[in-house]
């Protein structure tokens, strides 16, 4: 009989764990909200059913719903994907209940290993090494400050029902802890229901190294290696790799030893993720946490294992044992993995929705793209705004990277704000060549990292030609500057271009064509020579370049400069920069605002916080002056483009 699996997820996890579901020869079921209905999971599926309105409250994290939709579907069998109800008991217990297959961990496990302070309980029993800290039920703030001053600052005050990098706070010293505790606790409430919080020591520039593991029901445990996931942002992954680089053997084969003892002190079924945080000078290294469901980033190991993990998890649920044996997991090469997301990475990675005017995501050898998004389709503030996973697989490393990099600089997106330029930056920094990984990453290069301010004119000029010789509908298309109905003046058409390098100004370059392959901006004369998809020559000079019809790439010399067109697609954007008003840039709820009327703001000031999209975003004042008007208060729900605060001349 042909087995039925419902996928209890969205976006690129479901399309993927579909894919191996159909090449297993299951049917495959969909759930999806109102915002999904037209998503490509929903087609990619045998059967669809809708599940509710859009926000995952009221759709994606609904028991009932899921478990209906089984029923009406005869699923037996329901994939929980990652987030959602991937790690939540009452699910597994209510997919036992309904006589259906959970395809992840069981129910002990998840709990074992729900809470932080009991996980680190139950590893040091099991001698398994953990940060020190404290994670005692006293939860009184005195006692939680001694046990910071024991352990000595700095600390890191995290939530224990915590995910997702919510409510962690460092704590340097005394005389902020009470005031970071308070803090921490209210986001944890907020976010998780529980306020308790454990301690542990701050280690300085750490690694994030972890290790897939495998279990099955009779009693086998196995790793598939490890990953290093240090490159993240707001304690959130966005670059990962395998095998992690640099450890010493010696050191791996301990690490999977404890990951694998982890494993087996909670009776682990399926795939989990044990977390270690690594010292980067002493490679000492101590458990953090065991993820007991399918990770993100997960494709690194199957492209350097070649293993499905997919198809592991769905056999181990049904019962069969673990396809291979210990010594027959091999590795081989090098894969790197980056989160392309809809967010404004020049801008404190807020993110960014609407309508995906144009996607294109470069495949090639070698390079995996896992998307659930396409053309047209809206990156929703509902839920993650993940566009796409890119992974490059090589022989080595410095291939795979470079590989990654150059489907980057090849792909374009237009109608939201993206970090795609960001990734390629860091790929390309020296020190990520050097494998001088640590979760300070960001932080320690941004200089190196930032998008550059200042662009020599060539660059300029470069973008601006470009602009005008191509129309940006396809690489290959040649403008026709008659049908565009540019201005002639006796003799050359002119065209202007607006270009605005990132947080600069915008500046307009005027264009004089004389004909196809001679140009003229400000007397200086500029002839095309070759010209390619993603290459240019100008008076001799190879320019790389990517466009679209709001942003221009010019890549010259190793640096790339990523020009957005305010007078393209979205000019609108940039009208209200300079001006005083602050608004919503996503629908979600005043969480508390630390001005008053009349109080005298300095441009970055933080003016209010905003929750949107399941994080806390800190608006900021776009320029000095005096608080006008206060349009919200703390616990408002405001629209996209909704007027928060005004500020004006003093
Ligand atoms: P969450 O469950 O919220 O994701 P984790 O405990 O997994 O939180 O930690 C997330 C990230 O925070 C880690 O990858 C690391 O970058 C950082 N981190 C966590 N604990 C420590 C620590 N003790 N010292 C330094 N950094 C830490």
């Amino acid at each position: 009989m042909t087995q039925t699996v419902l996928i209890a997820n969205r976006g690129e996890i479901a399309r993927r764990v579909i894919r191996t579901a159909k090449q297993m020869g299951f049917q495959t079921v969909a759930v999806y909200s109102d915002a999904d209905a037209n998503m490509p999971h929903v087609r990619d599926a045998d059967m669809a059913v809708h599940i509710g309105p859009s926000p995952a409250a009221e759709s994606y994290l609904l028991i009932e719903k899921i478990i209906d939709a089984a029923k009406q579907t005869g699923a037996t069998m329901i994939h929980p994907g990652y987030g959602f109800l991937s790690e939540n008991t009452d699910f597994a217990k209510a997919c036992a209940d309904a006589g259906m297959t959970f395809v992840g961990a069981p129910a002990a496990a998840i709990t074992a290993m729900g809470l932080k302070d009991a996980a680190k309980d139950l590893m040091t029993k099991a001698g398994v090494p953990v940060v020190p800290g404290y994670n005692g039920g006293d939860q009184a703030p005195g006692r939680l400050k001694a046990a910071a001053k024991d352990i000595g600052y700095p600390v890191i005050i995290k939530a224990v029902a915590g995910g997702g990098g919510k409510g962690m706070r460092i704590v340097h010293d005394d005389a902020s802890f009470f005031e970071l505790l308070t803090a921490c606790k209210g986001e944890a409430e907020r976010a998780f229901g529980n306020d308790h919080v454990l301690i542990e020591k701050y280690i300085n520039a750490p690694r994030h190294v972890e290790v897939q593991v495998f279990s099955d029901t009779h009693g086998n445990h196995v790793h598939l290696f490890d990953r290093d996931c240090s490159i993240q942002r707001r304690h959130q992954k966005i670059i990962e790799e395998a095998p992690a680089p640099g450890i010493p053997d010696a050191v791996r084969e301990k690490m999977y030893a404890a990951a694998v003892q982890a494993a087996k002190a909670v009776d682990y079924v399926g795939a989990g993720t044990i977390e270690f945080i690594m010292d980067a000078k002493t490679f000492d290294f101590y458990f953090m946490e065991m993820n007991t469901r399918l990770q993100v980033e997960h494709p690194v190991t199957e492209e350097i294992t070649g293993v499905d993990l997919v198809e592991w998890q769905l056999r181990v649920a049904m019962g069969e044992a673990i396809p291979l044996k210990q010594e027959d997991i091999t590795q081989s090469g090098h894969a790197v993995e980056v989160r392309l997301y809809a967010e404004d990475a020049e801008n404190g990675f807020l993110p960014s929705t609407g309508r995906l005017e144009q996607l294109y995501l470069h495949g090639a050898e070698g390079i995996r793209i896992e998307s659930g998004v396409e053309k047209g389709r809206e990156i929703s503030p509902f839920y993650d705004p993940m566009i796409a996973k890119l992974i490059a697989s090589g022989p080595s490393r410095a291939r795979a990277a470079n590989a990654l990099i150059a489907a980057l600089d090849r792909s374009g997106v237009e109608g939201v704000k993206t970090n795609r330029a960001f990734l390629a930056r860091v790929l390309r920094t020296q020190a990520f060549g050097q494998q001088a990984l640590t979760t300070a990453f960001l932080e320690d290069h941004a200089g190196e990292i930032a998008a550059p301010s200042e662009a020599p004119k060539s660059a300029y000029h470069a973008a601006a030609i470009a602009a005008c010789a191509f129309d940006g509908s396809g690489p290959h298309d040649w403008t026709d500057w008659a049908l565009l109905g540019v201005l002639r003046l006796n003799g050359p058409q002119i065209k202007t271009v607006m270009l605005q390098l990132a947080c600069g100004p915008a500046s307009a370059v005027a264009v004089k064509r004389h004909n196809k392959a001679r140009f003229e901006i400000a007397g200086a004369f500029y002839s095309l020579g070759s010209r390619g998809p993603h290459r240019l020559e100008i008076n001799g000079q190879v320019f790389g370049y990517a466009l679209t019809s709001t942003s221009a790439e010019i890549r010259s010399e190793g640096q790339t400069y990523a020009f957005a067109r305010p007078d393209g697609l979205h000019g609108k954007d940039t009208a209200a920069k300079g001006s005083g008003i602050i608004t919503s840039p996503m629908p979600g709820s005043v969480l508390s605002i630390g001005v008053r009327e009349g109080d005298h703001v300095e441009a970055g000031d933080g003016v209010l916080v905003l929750e949107a999209m399941k994080m806390e975003h800190k608006m900021i004042a776009p320029r000095a002056g005096a608080v006008k008007a206060l349009r919200v208060t703390a616990g408002s729900q405001v629209k996209d483009g909704d007027v928060l605060v005004e500020i004006g001349d003093a």
